[in-house]
């Protein structure tokens, strides 16, 4: 009775273009044909268009899809790590997600956590709970987290309200003042409207929703109960989110499931709805994830869609040159050899010390364990090891929730993105967090490989002419000591 309550068809009604949504599958297929062989001319002509930081057409995305000439290949990736350097240049963001309930009332064929999987250990943390698992992610280092939740009525927006004060509401003393986890996303089921506004009210990041596949027909073959069983319900979740005030939010395909060049052009074609529906406001991230093994769930060893690691590459390449201003998340699901590729790709964001058993971060935890993970991961490696990986790679991982709490976010950021201004006070934001990072939690050898990065920062923005006209040199080098000297979140 809850879940087909579920549903509000008015709350769908009112986005659809002519009473159709906007995943037109033949209209894709088409696109996809009908540039199989594209133009090497205009395919140069198309990476100039991303290098100039446009949001690419379907079409365009389509011909970049189909591209098999390795040279060419390879000029779509330097472009793709150029634009990620001309948006986002060396900072990359780091997370840990939090599974605070497996039970779920749908039962996608893909998924450990899927109703008639009966060899799943079920769990709802309860708000003690929720707070220890919080708590060891602070400790850790961690300011961001993305909390999952399944769909059930004892993880209804409620509890997810409820639980996201709770995981707000943690400090944990570090050797400077307090630690906590200063932004709070969250992967949960569609709601409606109303539902929607409590999550708002109690401060959600980015509210992020997987459409796991663009493909009608295969949608509804893998989606066979449950209030996910409806396409349009979960296609429009994000576009409902923006209308109660969510003005971030996620999108993502799970790749495994359909064909991924399908799901490329599925992907592009929800951000340009959102942009056409909330005044050019798209999604803030795109996520990947490829089908992983998952307990109980015989789907994922067989699926023919099944996206090997240069397919999986090429499509972070047209990805990041197909929206050049959408963060790109990979995550633990894969190897680190993979991982470190794709930021190379122009991916901005990643998990680290991941666990995924409900509870787990709370736990002594050597294995991995089937029965109450959602899937299997790729990498396991923590937090620490990880940020020394990127420094040595010459990154530097922000821990700046600056944007947010200033109000910079929806319009006002791609706004400002697209001035350049953005990327300005994220440079500075992210070299105060790396900085408080780096002396509170970092080893000595991660420490050693970021005070390198840290140097090449500062000598960046000391050159930068944007940072003394605009009278921020000062106010930054003030910061900097400060923290230098024991304060904490301060930021521009
Ligand atoms: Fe439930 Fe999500 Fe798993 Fe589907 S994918 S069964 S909605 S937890």
């Amino acid at each position: 009775e809850w879940a087909a309550n579920v549903i509000k068809q008015d709350e769908i009604d009112r986005y659809l273009i002519d009473g159709d949504d906007f995943i037109d599958d033949n209209l894709i297929e088409q696109q996809l044909e009908e540039h199989r062989d594209p133009d090497p001319k205009w395919i140069r002509e198309i990476i100039q268009k991303s290098l100039e930081i446009e949001r690419l057409e379907p079409e365009e995305t389509a011909a970049l899809l189909n591209v098999e000439d390795e040279e060419l290949l390879n000029e779509m990736k330097e472009a793709a790590l150029e634009v990620k350097k001309k948006v986002y240049d060396n900072r990359v963001v780091t997370f840990a997600p939090l599974y605070c309930s497996n039970l779920c009332v749908n039962n996608c064929v893909y998924c450990g956590f899927r109703k008639d999987n009966t060899n799943e250990t079920r769990k709802v943390l309860n708000m003690k709970k929720v707070k220890e698992e919080a708590r060891n992610l602070v400790k850790m280092g961690h300011k961001r987290s993305i909390v999952v939740y399944g769909e059930h009525p004892a993880s209804d927006a409620d509890y997810i309200a409820e639980s996201m004060e709770a995981i707000y509401d943690v400090k944990v003393e570090t050797k400077h003042g307090y630690g906590s986890l200063r932004r709070v996303n969250i992967n949960a089921a569609p709601m409606e409207i109303e539902d929607l506004k409590k999550l708002w009210d109690v401060g959600v990041g980015t509210y992020q929703v997987f459409q796991e596949t663009y493909h009608h027909e295969t949608y509804q073959k893998l989606h066979p109960s449950g209030p996910k069983s409806n396409y349009r319900w979960r296609l429009y979740a994000l576009h409902r989110a923006m209308e109660a005030g969510i003005d971030d939010v996620a999108i993502g395909a799970l790749f495994g499931l359909y064909d991924w060049k399908f799901e490329v052009m599925g992907l592009l074609y929800h951000a340009i709805d959102l942009e056409r529906q909330f005044n050019g406001v798209g999604p803030h991230t795109i996520s990947f994830p490829r089908l992983m093994e998952a307990d109980g769930s015989p789907y994922t060893q067989n699926s023919k869609y099944k996206v090997e690691d240069e397919e999986f590459k090429k499509l972070i390449t047209v990805l990041r040159l197909a929206v050049p201003y959408t963060g790109l998340i990979v995550t633990a699901r894969e190897t680190p050899e993979i991982r470190r590729e794709a930021m190379q790709l122009g991916c901005t964001q990643t998990d680290a010390s991941t666990r995924i058993g409900i509870g787990a971060y709370s736990e002594e935890y050597t294995e991995q364990e089937k029965k109450r993970q959602q899937f299997i991961l790729g990498d396991t490696r923590d937090l620490d090891t990880v940020i020394k990986e990127f420094a040595e790679m010459g990154m530097i991982t922000s821990f700046c929730t600056a944007g947010y709490r200033c109000g910079r976010t929806g319009d006002k950021i791609m706004n400002l993105l697209q001035e350049g201004v953005e990327g300005k006070f994220c440079k500075l934001n992210a070299v105060l967090t790396f900085r408080e990072w780096l002396d509170d939690f970092a080893s000595e050898e991660t420490k050693k490989a970021g005070e390198k990065v840290i140097a090449q920062e500062l000598e960046e923005i000391e050159n930068d002419s944007f940072f003394t006209e605009n009278n921020l040199l000062n106010e930054f080098k003030n910061y900097y000591e400060r923290i230098k000297n024991g304060e904490r979140d301060l930021y521009i």
